[in-house]
């Protein structure tokens, strides 16, 4: 693979899903890969994370991670979809992704410590304990500074996140969060308070993985089990006042949580109230407008993942998307062939994602929306109107194939249209 005649400088900033991807698949392609994590260690932060088929397909082309993830993720085979005063109205299967692929979802630290590992048995160098605080480019080079050194590659590739610094560099202005005007609290939780009260006891089921949806009006409560009932995890997405401030430690408090569906079902309550408080966190849910663009002004840096492009959890794919971004470049960058291409590539990388990733992003808000904004008396009615739509543009989609089937179209595309940018309305 990769026709660079000189292994090609590739610095990722950030060891998110996004930055690991795409220094994973960087080095199967035996370029030179650097990681910058400012963390000082691999932290376990946060808690249920989503990996629909499209990304999961991923996984399972990097040998022995299937076999690692699937003791630790979650395997029912649908969700039950309740009212908020507990009135079944659905089973939704996942028998689509039996066609398309599979899905993976369990404790975010868990599984990124997976992928963690599997970049560094590919032999991807990460510098824990590196923020980095600037970025630079010329027309053949690009580099960031990294405690105060200056470290020169080829092309960066900046991951670093819903607060990315590399978006200033980017766009040649600091970019804002917005509120959404929702706030989640979220918790993962061991069972063992939950199996002494009866309400609650039968969810820590060895023997199955259950998943709830409680919906009502502008709220939503989503319950998984996993781990032969041993852990829980919970979302509650619900309305809250305009504070943006985006943080997955920020601390959350059990009667506030409760208080947020006090007319809800009392099995509803009784799992909040189940939850050790340093186990709870309270997160604001923010907004951003799509960026007028994802590269550099000389296009030797682009962004990926959420530093591109944030998502509502409602669409269920922001880690996907951000795996995908993390491939894509990498085929890109392999495909152009030499380091004069890099601008090439990351304009092709541009072009290919764009569109794709916008539309994927507004799902997080329609799907929040079908839930939040439903009239109960009609759903009661059609329970089968609260399932999610499972998109086959969306799950039934190979990044890297569809990465290599288009490039040369796209470069050729762009060579006829030098002054191509993105639409960012769909
Ligand atoms: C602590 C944390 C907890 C999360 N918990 C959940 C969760 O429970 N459920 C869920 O669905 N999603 C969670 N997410 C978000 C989810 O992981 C991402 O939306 C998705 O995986 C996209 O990943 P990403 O690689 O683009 O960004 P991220 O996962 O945010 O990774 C960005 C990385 O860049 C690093 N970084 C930032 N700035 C710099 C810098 N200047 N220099 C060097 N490194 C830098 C960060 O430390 C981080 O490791 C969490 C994210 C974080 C950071």
């Amino acid at each position: 693979m990769g026709s660079h005649n000189e292994s090609l400088r590739v610095l990722i900033v950030g060891a998110g899903f996004g930055g690991l991807t795409a220094a994973i698949e960087c080095r199967k392609r035996n370029f030179n890969v650097t990681v910058f994590e400012s963390n000082a260690s691999r932290r376990q932060l946060g808690d249920i994370i989503s990996f629909g088929s499209n990304s999961g397909r991923i996984f399972r082309t990097w040998p022995g991670v299937e076999d690692k993830l699937d003791p630790i993720c979650h395997h029912g085979d649908g969700i039950d979809f309740r009212t908020y005063d507990d009135e079944f109205l659905c089973r939704q299967m996942w028998d689509k992704d039996a066609i398309w692929g599979k899905r993976f979802g369990g404790h975010r630290g868990e599984i990124h410590e997976v992928v963690w590992n599997h970049a560094i048995e590919q032999g991807v160098e990460i510098k824990l304990a590196s923020k980095v605080e600037e970025y630079f480019e010329t027309e053949s080079e690009a580099g960031v500074v990294v405690n105060g050194e200056r470290v020169i590659g080829d092309v960066v590739l900046a991951g670093d996140g819903v607060r990315s610094l590399a978006r200033t560099i980017v766009l040649g202005f600091e970019d804002k969060p917005k509120s959404s005007g929702y706030a989640v609290y979220r918790s993962w939780m061991p069972t063992e308070d939950l199996k002494k009260d009866p309400l609650t006891a039968w969810l820590a089921d060895p023997t199955k993985d259950l998943h709830f949806g409680w919906l009502g009006p502008d709220v939503h409560f989503l319950v998984a089990t996993l781990q032969k009932g041993k852990a829980l995890s919970w979302v509650l997405t619900h309305k809250d006042d305009a504070d943006v401030e985006e943080s997955w430690s920020a601390p959350g408090y059990v009667e506030e949580a409760v208080k947020a569906i006090a007319n809800w079902a009392p099995i509803c309550h009784a799992i909040i109230r189940a939850t050790p408080e340093d186990r709870l966190v309270d997160w604001k849910l923010v907004f951003r407008d799509p960026l007028p663009t994802w590269i550099s002004p000389k296009r030797r840096i682009a962004l990926i993942g959420d530093a591109a492009h944030p998502f509502l959890p409602t669409s269920i794919q922001g880690a996907s998307q951000s795996m995908e971004d993390g491939v894509t470049a990498a085929v890109c960058l392999e495909l152009a062939g030499s380091k004069a291409n890099v601008p090439e590539a990351l304009r092709v990388f541009e072009k290919i994602r764009y569109s794709r990733v916008l539309a994927a992003q507004q799902t997080g808000v329609t799907n929040r929306d079908a839930w939040h904004k439903a009239d109960f008396d009609y759903v009661r009615k059609n329970p089968e109107s609260v399932k999610l739509p499972q998109q086959e543009w969306v799950f039934n989609f190979d990044a890297r194939q569809h990465a290599y089937d288009v490039y040369e179209q796209t470069s050729e595309e762009l060579k006829k249209d030098p002054d191509w940018k993105p639409n960012p309305i769909l």
